[in-house]
């Protein structure tokens, strides 16, 4: 806002999200009593999180902002002393709407950043803490993790190479460019935490602006001059002599062999395309592509087309060709919940924007609201109570109650196709699956004349289209798989040897296991990010997993210094029962259920993607690595 009047503030504050306007006047005025315990603020899925709030209440509390802001920002009267973190926790409580547990306070002080310190910025550098050493890391992958790590390591004076097998940064926002290719965690989450962005246009924007964002980073962080793109890391064999990681990397035709004292792996779960192993696939004579590999140049007007799969990408795809396409055929095997979120694909007001860049705190409560309310904050809802005596389609009180909400919700869009019921309602629990953001679109694109819901298994793929094994054929021109990706296969696209010559890929004979989704036995100066059980369901941003395992890579590197060693290796035993408290509380857990299949899955059974607690244990057990539970080669 060019011109700071009492109007342009007034004019901004009708876009404000009040709980976290209360908690910000706490701050603007030193008083408390702006929260208002009577008018909590309410965490439905369904609406904008202002709960019940009656407009008088509301109108107050803009009223009483406006005041403060005018005094502060026009004014010029200071901030009163920050308050005592027995008043933070009381505002902490108001905006969680519960009295939040001892041990979530540090986690929640630290997530909300009032100090405005990047709190996971390492403290040491490598040449204050062993003048004499050089410390050097290979990662691989230039995406949201990789280049995270990259600005930690960095940080902590490591030097590192990053190898990048696209030709930009971005990883999965950059191979994701389908039609309505959006994020579906509120982009006020979802951004690193030390590089918040006030100006996000839509609360869920879409990938270029995804896209954008981590080339900013990149950019701002000098990054760029240590990726090396369109290389391919080929496999990466530990030398136990020199204790060093050899990799062998590809670029246009050219092999070379790098050397690290640390491997970081950061290539993601989500980016091999899976397609379905039906039976004449090869043979179809249209176009047919993934999603994840979006044909730009097939024109999709006017043909006959057909989409296999309902995951979050289909999701998010289909409401946009549908209206374009001929004909429209959704070949659906399990339907995905519908998470209600009105504002979904709604622009983000220049009032809020505004507020989240001068309104001081407002930022950050807001987003400890979403992070509340996404994560931990649900967490109960999708876990089993042993008592629950109820049917397969769901797992406790809570769970069913949100059911029977999610539900109702889906039959006022139903409305009069009432055909579809039985096809998009759900038969597994809530959070067995992740669940889909909502604002309409999607079943307004099945009700279509033009579209119709196959659940009938394909049979097999023609030349022609598609057979179902009802013995129906339907032809079409174009086939876009909307399949999802062989997560459960880690880090497919390379080899890693280990001590003895141990290939990683052969340890894990198909299940994925690691210490906290990070490191392995036997391979020592080996880091993973996005590892195995490192995956959420109850949304949270898979940025915070990220942060938190690079918090503890670089923890890792620091104890090499501090233990004088030239590596590290976690402890089989300590690998060991950790992997069976992952298994034994991801089965009390709605995506562990024996009726639920899902890419969270391998093919054995066993989930091998989802952390099963909550995120508060996540940051704890990152918080640095252990000494004692790793063995080090002096
Ligand atoms: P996905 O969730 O694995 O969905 C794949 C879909 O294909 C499922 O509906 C699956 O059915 C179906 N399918 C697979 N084989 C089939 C067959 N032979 N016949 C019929 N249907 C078949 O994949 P995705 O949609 O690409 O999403 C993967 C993950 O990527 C998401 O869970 C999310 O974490 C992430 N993602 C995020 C965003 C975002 O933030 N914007 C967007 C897209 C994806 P079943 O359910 O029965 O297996």
């Amino acid at each position: 806002m060019a011109n700071l009047t009492r109007e342009s503030i007034r004019t901004a504050l009708l876009e404000a999200h009040i709980p976290s306007l209360m908690a910000a006047l706490v701050h603007l005025t030193g008083d408390a009593s702006h929260l208002l315990p009577e008018h909590p603020p309410v965490y439905d899925f369904f609406g904008d999180g202002q709960g019940d709030l009656p407009d008088a209440v509301q109108a107050d509390i803009r009223q009483r902002a406006e005041d403060a802001l005018v005094a502060h920002l026009i004014d010029g009267r200071p901030l009163p002393p920050a308050p005592p973190e027995a008043t933070i926790r009381q505002v902490m409580d108001f905006i969680a709407g519960v009295d939040i547990p001892e041990h979530y306070v540090p986690f929640l002080l630290e997530e909300l950043g009032l100090d405005g310190r990047d709190a996971k910025q390492p403290d040491w550098r490598v040449e204050t803490l062993a003048p004499k050493r050089n410390l050097s890391a290979i990662i691989v992958g230039a995406g949201m993790s990789g280049l995270l790590a990259a600005i930690r390591l960095r940080q902590a004076g490591v030097a590192v190479r990053i190898i990048e097998k696209n030709a930009e940064v971005g990883g999965t926002w950059f191979e994701n460019s389908y039609p309505g290719c959006r994020v579906d965690n509120p982009n006020h989450l979802y951004g690193y935490s030390f590089e918040p962005s006030h100006e996000w246009p839509q609360h869920y924007s879409t990938q270029p602006v995804l896209l954008d964002y981590f080339r900013g980073v990149a950019a701002k962080h000098g990054l760029r001059e240590h990726v090396r793109f369109e290389t391919k890391v080929e496999d990466a064999r530990w030398d136990e002599a020199a204790s060093k990681w050899r990799v062998t990397v590809t670029q246009k035709g050219a092999t070379e062999s790098l050397e690290a004292d640390l491997l970081v792996s950061a290539v993601g779960q989500l980016n091999q395309p899976r397609l379905p192993d039906v039976a004449g696939r090869d043979s179809f004579a249209g176009d047919a592509f993934h999603s994840a590999r979006w044909r730009h140049d097939v024109d999709l007007a006017g043909k006959r087309v057909a989409v296999i799969g309902t995951g979050a990408s289909a999701f998010q795809f289909v409401p946009e060709i549908a209206g374009k396409v001929a004909s429209l055929t959704v070949f659906q095997r399990t339907p995905p919940w519908l998470g209600p979120t009105p504002n979904y694909h709604d622009d983000v007001g220049g009032g809020m924007r505004w507020m989240l860049e001068h309104v001081p705190t407002y930022e950050s409560w807001y987003r400890f609201w979403l992070f509340w309310m996404l994560t931990d904050g649900i967490y109960e809802m999708v876990k089993a109570d042993p008592a629950w005596d109820g049917d397969t389609t769901a797992i406790s009180a809570m769970n069913a109650e949100l059911r029977a909400a999610l539900v109702e919700k889906i039959q006022e869009q139903i409305g009069d196709a009432p055909h579809l019921r039985e096809l998009v309602v759900p038969s597994y629990p809530i959070g067995g699956k992740r669940t889909v953001r909502d604002n309409g679109v999607w079943l307004a694109a099945l009700k279509r004349d033009n579209v119709e819901v196959v659940t009938n298994p394909i049979a097999k793929i023609s030349p022609t289209g598609i057979e179902t094994e009802d013995g129906a054929s339907r032809d079409f021109d174009a086939i876009v798989y909307g399949t999802g990706f062989t997560a459960s296969d880690f880090l497919s696209t390379f080899k890693v040897y280990g001590r003895g010559g141990v290939e990683l890929h052969d340890r894990w004979q198909g299940d994925a296991r690691a210490y906290l989704g990070l490191t392995v036995p036997g391979f020592p100066n080996f880091f993973m990010l996005y590892g195995p059980n490192t995956n959420i369901v109850v949304n949270g941003s898979i940025i915070f997993f990220s942060e938190c395992g690079v918090r503890y890579v670089v923890g890792a590197a620091k104890l090499l210094l501090d233990e004088g060693a030239k590596s590290l290796e976690v402890r089989e035993a300590v690998h060991d029962r950790f992997n069976a408290d992952v298994d034994a509380a991801n089965a009390d857990m709605a995506w562990g259920q024996p009726g639920v299949t899902s890419w969270y899955k391998n093919a054995g059974g066993r989930v091998s993607q989802n952390w099963p607690w909550p995120l508060v244990d996540y940051w704890r057990v990152t918080l640095a690595p252990k000494a004692g539970e790793f063995v080090f080669d002096r």
